[in-house]
């Protein structure tokens, strides 16, 4: 419970990745604010169970991460009614899958916006009161496409390295206030995210569903396995901690060893 009186917004919390690192924040005490689309009873659910696990206030902000001004007041509603934050986790994300000639103008343009503009909007609307408060920790979830590209992602893949850029350069800028900033790249997690892309990677690599479980996403890991959701948690509650205090501007690699091959 080392994160009890800390507060903490995950963007895209209500499924996969953000899901699991909410329950890991909250599971060591903190007030949470999760965000993402999804059914309402679900959400209200995991809300409910975010604050039996932390004792703390959890609450849902439904802010779409594509519209900069619901992101302020997100990060203000926070400071309203959590304090901080003290904590934020630049996770939600969209991918497209087409070759870059079909590739619809509106989804490069949704893409950059949800997975790369969002982080800097919130790391803009973070950090005074981080600096304020000598202390923050900002994480944001890259992916192994922050380092290596895949054919057809342009827009994925240029956001992703994007955030690595973004991480580095906010992390020089809050280097002497207490504050980390970091991020995660995972490989291939079973996610709704991969599971929706199998469709498209079938059509634009002419591959059937099968060669594209095996022969793009598992293939990409020299483990030969996915990664799990609770390992990117877990590794972001020990960037939250005193320990990691010296750790800033890293992007750390978890992706069964793809990017090292
Ligand atoms: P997911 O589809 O399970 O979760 C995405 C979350 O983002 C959901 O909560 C969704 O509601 C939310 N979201 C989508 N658009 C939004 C918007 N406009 N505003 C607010 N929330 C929005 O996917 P995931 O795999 O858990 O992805 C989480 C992050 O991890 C993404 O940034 C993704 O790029 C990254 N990532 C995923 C993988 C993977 O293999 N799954 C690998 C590397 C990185």
């Amino acid at each position: 419970m080392f994160l009890k009186g800390k507060s903490a917004i995950v963007t895209g919390s209500t499924s996969g990745i953000g899901l699991a690192i909410a329950k890991a924040l909250a599971a060591e005490g903190a007030s949470v604010m999760i965000n993402g689309f999804g059914d309402a009873g679900a959400i209200e659910a995991e809300r409910a169970a975010l604050e039996a696990a932390s004792g703390a206030k959890a609450l849902y902000d439904g802010a779409d991460m594509s519209k900069p001004d619901a992101i302020y007041a997100m990060v203000d509603r926070c400071h309203a009614e959590l304090g901080g934050p003290d904590i934020i986790v630049n996770n939600a994300g969209i991918q497209h899958v087409s070759a870059i000639e079909d590739f619809p103008v509106e989804k490069w343009d949704a893409v950059i916006a949800i997975n790369l503009s969002s982080a800097w909007h919130m790391m803009r609307a973070a950090v005074p009161h981080m600096k304020a408060a000598k202390w923050g920790r900002i994480i944001n979830t890259a992916s192994a496409h922050s380092l290596v590209a895949s054919p057809n992602k342009s827009a994925y893949v240029a956001a992703k390295h994007g955030v690595a850029g973004l991480t580095k350069t906010i992390a020089l800028e809050t280097a002497t206030h207490g504050v980390t900033v970091n991020c995660i790249s995972p490989g291939y997690v079973w996610t709704p995210l991969v599971e929706n892309q199998i469709p498209d990677t079938m059509k634009a690599r002419g591959l059937t569903r099968e060669q594209v479980m095996n022969d793009v996403l598992l293939a990409a890991q020299p483990t030969k396995k996915f990664v799990l959701p609770e390992q990117v948690a877990a590794l972001a509650v020990f960037l939250c901690r005193e320990e990691a205090s010296a750790i800033t501007g890293a992007n750390y690699s978890m992706d069964g060893g793809w990017t090292a091959a």
